[in-house]
Protein backbone atom coordinates (compact mmCIF):
# COMPACT_ATOMS: atom_id res chain seq x y z
CA UNK A 1 0.00 0.00 0.00
CA UNK A 2 1.18 3.44 -0.59
CA UNK A 3 0.10 6.21 1.33
CA UNK A 4 3.02 8.47 1.90
CA UNK A 5 2.14 11.54 4.01
CA UNK A 6 1.93 14.04 1.63
CA UNK A 7 2.13 17.83 2.55
CA UNK A 8 1.12 20.47 0.55
CA UNK A 9 3.61 23.18 -0.42
CA UNK A 10 3.32 26.95 -0.37
CA UNK A 11 2.52 27.08 -4.23
CA UNK A 12 -0.05 24.65 -3.72
CA UNK A 13 -1.42 26.67 -0.39
CA UNK A 14 -1.46 29.96 -2.38
CA UNK A 15 -3.52 28.30 -5.06
CA UNK A 16 -5.92 27.14 -2.72
CA UNK A 17 -6.26 30.84 -1.05
CA UNK A 18 -6.71 31.99 -4.37
CA UNK A 19 -9.37 29.44 -5.13
CA UNK A 20 -11.46 29.93 -1.51
CA UNK A 21 -11.28 34.08 -2.35
CA UNK A 22 -13.09 33.72 -6.18
CA UNK A 23 -15.24 31.28 -4.83
CA UNK A 24 -16.45 33.53 -1.68
CA UNK A 25 -16.84 36.63 -4.75
CA UNK A 26 -18.46 34.57 -7.67
CA UNK A 27 -21.28 32.43 -4.82
CA UNK A 28 -24.17 34.77 -3.65
CA UNK A 29 -24.04 34.86 0.14
CA UNK A 30 -27.46 33.01 0.81
CA UNK A 31 -25.75 30.03 -1.52
CA UNK A 32 -27.05 26.48 -0.51
CA UNK A 33 -23.83 24.00 -0.92
CA UNK A 34 -24.53 20.89 -3.42
CA UNK A 35 -23.60 17.60 -2.01
CA UNK A 36 -20.73 17.28 -3.77
CA UNK A 37 -20.65 15.89 -6.66
CA UNK A 38 -24.34 15.66 -6.73
CA UNK A 39 -24.52 18.68 -6.76
CA UNK A 40 -25.91 21.26 -9.36
CA UNK A 41 -25.26 21.04 -13.39
CA UNK A 42 -24.86 24.76 -13.78
CA UNK A 43 -23.27 25.67 -17.18
CA UNK A 44 -22.54 29.24 -16.86
CA UNK A 45 -20.59 28.51 -13.29
CA UNK A 46 -18.55 26.11 -15.49
CA UNK A 47 -17.56 28.26 -18.12
CA UNK A 48 -16.95 31.07 -15.30
CA UNK A 49 -14.51 28.15 -13.48
CA UNK A 50 -13.09 27.16 -16.83
CA UNK A 51 -12.12 31.05 -17.76
CA UNK A 52 -9.93 31.02 -14.64
CA UNK A 53 -8.17 27.86 -15.90
CA UNK A 54 -9.49 25.64 -13.23
CA UNK A 55 -11.49 22.73 -15.54
CA UNK A 56 -9.42 20.05 -17.18
CA UNK A 57 -6.50 21.52 -15.13
CA UNK A 58 -3.81 18.20 -15.35
CA UNK A 59 -4.93 18.65 -18.98
CA UNK A 60 -1.60 19.64 -21.12
CA UNK A 61 -1.57 23.20 -22.70
CA UNK A 62 -0.64 21.82 -26.20
CA UNK A 63 -4.73 20.71 -25.68
CA UNK A 64 -6.12 23.85 -24.22
CA UNK A 65 -5.42 22.72 -20.63
CA UNK A 66 -3.31 24.60 -17.86
CA UNK A 67 -0.84 21.33 -17.85
CA UNK A 68 -1.16 21.12 -13.71
CA UNK A 69 0.08 18.68 -11.79
CA UNK A 70 -2.32 16.05 -10.23
CA UNK A 71 -2.12 17.95 -6.74
CA UNK A 72 -3.15 21.15 -8.24
CA UNK A 73 -6.00 19.99 -9.33
CA UNK A 74 -7.04 18.00 -6.36
CA UNK A 75 -6.56 21.08 -4.31
CA UNK A 76 -8.69 23.18 -6.67
CA UNK A 77 -11.54 20.45 -6.64
CA UNK A 78 -11.22 20.35 -3.07
CA UNK A 79 -12.26 23.67 -2.35
CA UNK A 80 -14.67 23.79 -5.29
CA UNK A 81 -16.44 20.40 -2.64
CA UNK A 82 -16.00 22.36 0.12
CA UNK A 83 -17.91 24.93 -1.12
CA UNK A 84 -20.59 22.58 -2.79
CA UNK A 85 -19.81 24.70 -5.89
CA UNK A 86 -22.33 23.91 -8.41
CA UNK A 87 -19.54 21.63 -10.42
CA UNK A 88 -21.55 18.98 -12.36
CA UNK A 89 -21.68 20.08 -15.58
CA UNK A 90 -18.01 19.33 -16.01
CA UNK A 91 -17.72 16.86 -13.55
CA UNK A 92 -16.98 13.18 -15.59
CA UNK A 93 -15.42 14.66 -18.56
CA UNK A 94 -12.71 16.78 -16.20
CA UNK A 95 -12.37 14.07 -13.80
CA UNK A 96 -12.37 10.58 -16.18
CA UNK A 97 -12.75 11.35 -19.69
CA UNK A 98 -10.12 13.68 -20.36
CA UNK A 99 -7.66 11.50 -18.71
CA UNK A 100 -8.99 8.08 -20.24
CA UNK A 101 -8.34 10.35 -23.53
CA UNK A 102 -4.95 11.32 -22.97
CA UNK A 103 -4.18 8.02 -22.15
CA UNK A 104 -6.05 5.97 -24.71
CA UNK A 105 -7.60 8.40 -27.19
CA UNK A 106 -6.05 9.27 -30.87
CA UNK A 107 -4.60 12.24 -31.32
CA UNK A 108 -7.55 13.29 -33.30
CA UNK A 109 -9.78 13.16 -30.43
CA UNK A 110 -7.19 14.55 -28.17
CA UNK A 111 -7.27 17.83 -30.25
CA UNK A 112 -11.16 17.92 -30.64
CA UNK A 113 -12.31 17.08 -27.22
CA UNK A 114 -9.80 18.30 -24.78
CA UNK A 115 -9.99 22.05 -25.80
CA UNK A 116 -13.65 22.06 -25.63
CA UNK A 117 -13.62 20.28 -21.78
CA UNK A 118 -11.08 22.64 -21.30
CA UNK A 119 -13.12 25.30 -22.00
CA UNK A 120 -16.26 24.16 -19.98
CA UNK A 121 -18.01 23.51 -23.35
CA UNK A 122 -18.07 19.70 -23.82
CA UNK A 123 -19.78 17.63 -21.05
CA UNK A 124 -19.41 13.46 -20.72
CA UNK A 125 -21.82 11.17 -18.92
CA UNK A 126 -20.28 7.66 -17.94
CA UNK A 127 -22.42 4.73 -19.84
CA UNK A 128 -21.85 1.66 -17.84
CA UNK A 129 -23.89 0.15 -15.86
CA UNK A 130 -27.10 -1.47 -17.15
CA UNK A 131 -30.48 -3.52 -15.89
CA UNK A 132 -28.73 -6.47 -15.19
CA UNK A 133 -24.80 -4.87 -14.88
CA UNK A 134 -23.66 -2.84 -12.10
CA UNK A 135 -21.07 -4.00 -9.81
CA UNK A 136 -21.11 -7.06 -12.41
CA UNK A 137 -19.89 -4.80 -15.14
CA UNK A 138 -18.37 -7.47 -16.99
CA UNK A 139 -21.71 -8.95 -18.02
CA UNK A 140 -22.58 -6.13 -19.90
CA UNK A 141 -25.43 -6.71 -23.21
CA UNK A 142 -25.34 -3.57 -24.98
CA UNK A 143 -23.89 -4.79 -28.26
CA UNK A 144 -22.04 -2.23 -30.67
CA UNK A 145 -21.85 -4.33 -34.33
CA UNK A 146 -19.75 -3.50 -37.05
CA UNK A 147 -21.07 -1.45 -40.08
CA UNK A 148 -19.61 0.25 -42.90
CA UNK A 149 -17.79 3.05 -41.38
CA UNK A 150 -18.21 2.60 -37.86
CA UNK A 151 -20.58 0.54 -35.45
CA UNK A 152 -24.59 0.16 -34.59
CA UNK A 153 -24.84 0.05 -30.58
CA UNK A 154 -27.89 -1.14 -28.74
CA UNK A 155 -28.77 -1.69 -25.62
CA UNK A 156 -30.07 0.12 -22.24
CA UNK A 157 -27.86 1.92 -19.40
CA UNK A 158 -29.34 2.77 -16.47
CA UNK A 159 -28.32 5.67 -13.53
CA UNK A 160 -26.71 7.29 -16.49
CA UNK A 161 -26.16 10.87 -14.27
CA UNK A 162 -26.92 13.85 -16.16
CA UNK A 163 -27.59 12.08 -19.57
CA UNK A 164 -30.29 14.34 -20.52
CA UNK A 165 -27.78 17.73 -20.16
CA UNK A 166 -24.60 16.65 -20.71
CA UNK A 167 -23.46 16.05 -24.79
CA UNK A 168 -21.71 12.83 -24.93
CA UNK A 169 -21.38 9.41 -22.74
CA UNK A 170 -18.67 6.82 -22.66
CA UNK A 171 -20.66 3.64 -23.38
CA UNK A 172 -19.03 0.44 -22.22
CA UNK A 173 -20.71 -2.60 -24.96
CA UNK A 174 -19.71 -6.07 -26.32
CA UNK A 175 -17.75 -5.97 -29.43
CA UNK A 176 -17.59 -9.34 -29.84
CA UNK A 177 -19.40 -12.21 -28.23
CA UNK A 178 -18.68 -13.64 -24.67
CA UNK A 179 -16.82 -16.89 -25.03
CA UNK A 180 -16.49 -19.50 -22.82
CA UNK A 181 -12.65 -17.93 -21.48
CA UNK A 182 -12.15 -14.97 -20.45
CA UNK A 183 -15.31 -12.72 -19.65
CA UNK A 184 -13.08 -9.39 -19.81
CA UNK A 185 -12.61 -9.91 -23.01
CA UNK A 186 -14.57 -8.48 -26.24
CA UNK A 187 -15.43 -5.38 -24.29
CA UNK A 188 -15.03 -1.94 -25.75
CA UNK A 189 -15.44 1.71 -24.87
CA UNK A 190 -17.33 4.08 -27.35
CA UNK A 191 -17.98 7.78 -27.26
CA UNK A 192 -21.79 8.34 -28.20
CA UNK A 193 -23.34 11.91 -29.06
CA UNK A 194 -26.35 11.93 -26.86
CA UNK A 195 -28.05 13.74 -29.36
CA UNK A 196 -27.94 11.24 -31.65
CA UNK A 197 -30.85 9.55 -33.81
CA UNK A 198 -31.56 6.74 -31.72
CA UNK A 199 -30.76 7.86 -28.52
CA UNK A 200 -33.48 8.32 -26.07
CA UNK A 201 -33.28 9.33 -22.53
CA UNK A 202 -35.93 8.87 -19.65
CA UNK A 203 -35.51 10.40 -15.94
CA UNK A 204 -35.50 8.01 -12.88
CA UNK A 205 -37.16 9.83 -10.44
CA UNK A 206 -34.79 9.44 -6.90
CA UNK A 207 -36.66 9.11 -3.42
CA UNK A 208 -35.49 13.32 -3.04
CA UNK A 209 -37.94 13.90 -5.84
CA UNK A 210 -34.48 15.24 -8.37
CA UNK A 211 -34.39 13.74 -11.58
CA UNK A 212 -30.83 13.88 -12.49
CA UNK A 213 -30.14 9.68 -13.41
CA UNK A 214 -31.91 7.85 -16.72
CA UNK A 215 -32.15 5.20 -18.50
CA UNK A 216 -31.28 5.85 -21.93
CA UNK A 217 -31.99 3.21 -24.77
CA UNK A 218 -29.65 3.19 -27.71
CA UNK A 219 -31.31 1.66 -30.77
CA UNK A 220 -29.16 1.21 -33.64
CA UNK A 221 -27.47 4.12 -32.81
CA UNK A 222 -24.01 4.48 -35.46
CA UNK A 223 -20.65 5.33 -34.11
CA UNK A 224 -18.20 6.02 -36.21
CA UNK A 225 -14.67 4.30 -35.92
CA UNK A 226 -13.32 7.67 -35.04
CA UNK A 227 -15.46 7.58 -31.77
CA UNK A 228 -13.94 4.49 -30.42
CA UNK A 229 -11.90 5.57 -27.23
CA UNK A 230 -9.23 3.02 -27.27
CA UNK A 231 -8.22 -0.49 -28.43
CA UNK A 232 -11.30 -2.56 -29.83
CA UNK A 233 -11.62 -5.49 -26.99
CA UNK A 234 -9.56 -3.70 -24.60
CA UNK A 235 -12.85 -2.17 -22.91
CA UNK A 236 -12.17 -4.08 -19.46
CA UNK A 237 -8.92 -2.56 -18.75
CA UNK A 238 -9.30 0.99 -19.74
CA UNK A 239 -12.01 1.40 -17.44
CA UNK A 240 -10.61 -0.48 -14.42
CA UNK A 241 -7.70 2.30 -15.22
CA UNK A 242 -10.02 4.68 -15.30
CA UNK A 243 -11.77 3.61 -11.80
CA UNK A 244 -8.70 4.97 -9.83
CA UNK A 245 -9.37 8.03 -10.64
CA UNK A 246 -12.77 7.97 -9.92
CA UNK A 247 -12.90 6.07 -6.48
CA UNK A 248 -10.00 8.39 -4.24
CA UNK A 249 -10.85 11.95 -4.60
CA UNK A 250 -12.29 14.41 -2.66
CA UNK A 251 -15.57 13.86 -3.97
CA UNK A 252 -15.78 10.54 -1.44
CA UNK A 253 -15.40 12.51 1.92
CA UNK A 254 -16.59 16.04 1.20
CA UNK A 255 -20.16 15.59 0.40
CA UNK A 256 -21.02 16.24 4.05
CA UNK A 257 -19.18 19.12 4.62
CA UNK A 258 -21.62 21.92 4.02
CA UNK A 259 -23.97 19.73 6.65
CA UNK A 260 -20.81 19.73 8.99
CA UNK A 261 -20.48 23.77 9.13
CA UNK A 262 -23.87 24.45 9.22
CA UNK A 263 -24.16 22.35 12.36
CA UNK A 264 -20.96 24.39 13.73
CA UNK A 265 -22.83 27.74 12.73
CA UNK A 266 -25.62 26.27 14.80
CA UNK A 267 -24.13 24.30 17.50
CA UNK A 268 -20.41 24.91 17.48
CA UNK A 269 -19.72 28.01 19.63
CA UNK A 270 -20.65 26.81 23.06
CA UNK A 271 -21.42 22.67 22.27
CA UNK A 272 -22.49 20.93 25.29
CA UNK A 273 -20.24 17.73 25.74
CA UNK A 274 -21.83 15.14 23.69
CA UNK A 275 -21.73 17.64 20.54
CA UNK A 276 -18.37 18.68 21.25
CA UNK A 277 -17.21 15.21 21.37
CA UNK A 278 -18.94 14.70 18.25
CA UNK A 279 -17.76 17.66 16.30
CA UNK A 280 -14.12 16.63 17.44
CA UNK A 281 -14.35 13.36 15.90
CA UNK A 282 -15.79 14.22 12.35
CA UNK A 283 -12.91 16.72 12.29
CA UNK A 284 -10.37 14.43 12.92
CA UNK A 285 -11.80 11.47 10.98
CA UNK A 286 -12.37 13.66 8.03
CA UNK A 287 -8.67 15.20 8.31
CA UNK A 288 -7.43 11.40 7.83
CA UNK A 289 -9.51 10.58 5.17
CA UNK A 290 -8.21 13.65 3.82
CA UNK A 291 -4.53 12.46 3.88
CA UNK A 292 -5.44 9.43 2.17
CA UNK A 293 -6.60 10.75 -0.62
CA UNK A 294 -3.91 13.56 -0.97
CA UNK A 295 -1.29 10.24 -0.92
CA UNK A 296 -3.78 8.51 -4.07
CA UNK A 297 -3.16 12.16 -6.12
CA UNK A 298 0.59 12.26 -5.54
CA UNK A 299 0.56 8.86 -6.50
CA UNK A 300 -1.32 9.34 -9.76
CA UNK A 301 0.80 12.56 -10.09
CA UNK A 302 3.84 9.99 -10.01
CA UNK A 303 2.71 7.94 -12.92
CA UNK A 304 1.38 5.24 -10.51
CA UNK A 305 -2.02 3.41 -10.27
CA UNK A 306 -2.89 2.80 -7.29
CA UNK A 307 -6.43 1.26 -7.90
CA UNK A 308 -6.26 -0.53 -4.48
CA UNK A 309 -5.40 2.40 -2.66
CA UNK A 310 -8.21 4.28 -4.40
CA UNK A 311 -10.78 1.54 -3.57
CA UNK A 312 -10.01 1.77 -0.41
CA UNK A 313 -10.47 5.55 0.18
CA UNK A 314 -13.52 5.39 -1.11
CA UNK A 315 -14.77 3.10 1.17
CA UNK A 316 -13.58 4.92 4.21
CA UNK A 317 -14.50 8.01 2.37
CA UNK A 318 -18.31 7.03 1.81
CA UNK A 319 -18.72 5.34 5.14
CA UNK A 320 -17.62 8.13 7.03
CA UNK A 321 -20.10 10.32 4.53
CA UNK A 322 -23.06 7.96 6.39
CA UNK A 323 -22.08 8.23 9.48
CA UNK A 324 -21.51 11.97 9.73
CA UNK A 325 -25.39 12.35 8.38
CA UNK A 326 -26.40 9.60 11.44
CA UNK A 327 -23.96 11.57 13.78
CA UNK A 328 -24.96 14.84 13.43
CA UNK A 329 -28.75 13.90 13.08
CA UNK A 330 -28.79 12.17 16.50
CA UNK A 331 -26.37 14.98 18.11
CA UNK A 332 -28.56 17.85 16.74
CA UNK A 333 -32.23 16.41 18.63
CA UNK A 334 -35.08 16.92 16.67
CA UNK A 335 -36.19 20.54 17.00
CA UNK A 336 -36.78 22.52 14.31
CA UNK A 337 -36.52 26.68 14.50
CA UNK A 338 -39.53 27.88 15.13
CA UNK A 339 -38.20 30.59 12.92
CA UNK A 340 -38.62 27.86 10.20
CA UNK A 341 -35.84 25.14 8.92
CA UNK A 342 -32.41 26.31 9.35
CA UNK A 343 -29.78 25.67 6.51
CA UNK A 344 -28.88 22.79 8.57
CA UNK A 345 -32.10 21.06 8.67
CA UNK A 346 -32.73 21.63 4.72
CA UNK A 347 -29.07 19.93 4.00
CA UNK A 348 -29.63 16.81 7.02
CA UNK A 349 -33.03 16.44 5.21
CA UNK A 350 -30.93 16.28 1.82
CA UNK A 351 -28.42 13.84 2.73
CA UNK A 352 -30.47 11.65 4.75
CA UNK A 353 -32.66 11.13 0.96
CA UNK A 354 -29.17 11.17 -0.52
CA UNK A 355 -26.83 9.38 1.76
CA UNK A 356 -27.47 5.63 0.98
CA UNK A 357 -26.93 6.36 -2.34
CA UNK A 358 -23.29 7.48 -1.83
CA UNK A 359 -21.82 3.42 -0.89
CA UNK A 360 -23.42 2.58 -4.54
CA UNK A 361 -22.39 5.20 -7.23
CA UNK A 362 -18.65 4.77 -8.23
CA UNK A 363 -18.66 0.70 -7.10
CA UNK A 364 -20.28 -0.50 -3.90
CA UNK A 365 -18.54 -0.94 -0.29
CA UNK A 366 -18.83 -4.74 -0.67
CA UNK A 367 -17.46 -4.79 -4.08
CA UNK A 368 -14.63 -2.54 -2.97
CA UNK A 369 -14.12 -4.38 -0.23
CA UNK A 370 -13.60 -7.68 -2.71
CA UNK A 371 -11.04 -5.55 -4.69
CA UNK A 372 -9.06 -4.76 -1.59
CA UNK A 373 -8.83 -7.86 -0.33
CA UNK A 374 -7.62 -9.60 -3.63
CA UNK A 375 -5.08 -7.70 -4.09
CA UNK A 376 -3.80 -8.00 -0.40
CA UNK A 377 -3.84 -11.54 -0.50
CA UNK A 378 -2.33 -11.65 -3.56
CA UNK A 379 0.42 -9.77 -2.27
CA UNK A 380 0.91 -11.70 1.15
CA UNK A 381 1.78 -14.72 -1.49
C1 LIG B 1 -26.73 8.32 -7.59
C2 LIG B 1 -26.12 7.32 -8.53
C3 LIG B 1 -25.53 7.74 -9.70
C4 LIG B 1 -24.99 6.81 -10.59
N1 LIG B 1 -24.46 7.27 -11.76
C5 LIG B 1 -24.00 6.37 -12.67
C6 LIG B 1 -23.54 6.81 -13.94
O1 LIG B 1 -23.52 8.01 -14.23
N2 LIG B 1 -23.14 5.89 -14.83
C7 LIG B 1 -23.14 4.54 -14.55
O2 LIG B 1 -22.73 3.76 -15.41
N3 LIG B 1 -23.57 4.09 -13.35
C8 LIG B 1 -24.02 4.97 -12.41
N4 LIG B 1 -24.49 4.53 -11.19
C9 LIG B 1 -24.61 3.08 -10.97
C10 LIG B 1 -23.67 2.51 -9.95
O3 LIG B 1 -22.38 2.40 -10.45
C11 LIG B 1 -24.27 1.14 -9.56
O4 LIG B 1 -25.42 1.41 -8.79
C12 LIG B 1 -23.31 0.29 -8.79
O5 LIG B 1 -22.26 -0.16 -9.59
C13 LIG B 1 -24.02 -0.95 -8.18
O6 LIG B 1 -24.72 -1.66 -9.14
P1 LIG B 1 -26.25 -2.05 -8.94
O7 LIG B 1 -27.00 -0.82 -8.55
O8 LIG B 1 -26.70 -2.79 -10.14
O9 LIG B 1 -26.28 -3.01 -7.67
P2 LIG B 1 -25.90 -4.56 -7.64
O10 LIG B 1 -24.62 -4.78 -8.36
O11 LIG B 1 -27.10 -5.35 -8.03
O12 LIG B 1 -25.62 -4.77 -6.10
C14 LIG B 1 -26.69 -4.91 -5.14
C15 LIG B 1 -26.07 -5.23 -3.79
O13 LIG B 1 -25.38 -6.51 -3.88
C16 LIG B 1 -24.03 -6.36 -3.44
N5 LIG B 1 -23.12 -7.19 -4.24
C17 LIG B 1 -23.09 -7.29 -5.60
N6 LIG B 1 -22.10 -8.12 -5.98
C18 LIG B 1 -21.49 -8.55 -4.85
C19 LIG B 1 -20.37 -9.41 -4.59
N7 LIG B 1 -19.71 -10.01 -5.58
N8 LIG B 1 -20.02 -9.61 -3.30
C20 LIG B 1 -20.69 -9.01 -2.29
N9 LIG B 1 -21.75 -8.19 -2.47
C21 LIG B 1 -22.14 -7.96 -3.73
C22 LIG B 1 -23.68 -4.90 -3.68
O14 LIG B 1 -22.63 -4.46 -2.86
C23 LIG B 1 -25.01 -4.20 -3.35
O15 LIG B 1 -25.12 -3.98 -1.98
C24 LIG B 1 -25.01 5.44 -10.28
C25 LIG B 1 -25.60 5.00 -9.09
C26 LIG B 1 -26.15 5.91 -8.22
C27 LIG B 1 -26.77 5.40 -6.96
Amino acid sequence: MIFDPTPLSPAEEELRAEVRAWLADVLPDDFRPGLGLGSRHDPEFTRALAQRGWVGMSIPTEYGGAGASTVRRFVVIEELLAAGAPIAAHWIAERQTAPALLRFGTEEQRRWFLPRIAAGECWFSLGMSEPDAGSDLASVRTTATPVDGGWRVTGTKVWTTNAHLNHFAVVLCRTSPQGDGDRHAGLSQLIVDLGADGVQVSPIPLIDGEEHVNEVVLDGVFVPDERVLGEVGQGWAQVTAELAHERSGPDRYLSVLGLYRAFLAVHGRDPDAVRAAAIGRIGAQLWAIRQLSLAVARSLEQGEAPAVEASLVKDVGTTFEQQVVETLRDVAGGEIDPGGPTMFDRLLAECVLNAPTWTLRGGTTEVLRGIAAKALTRSAR
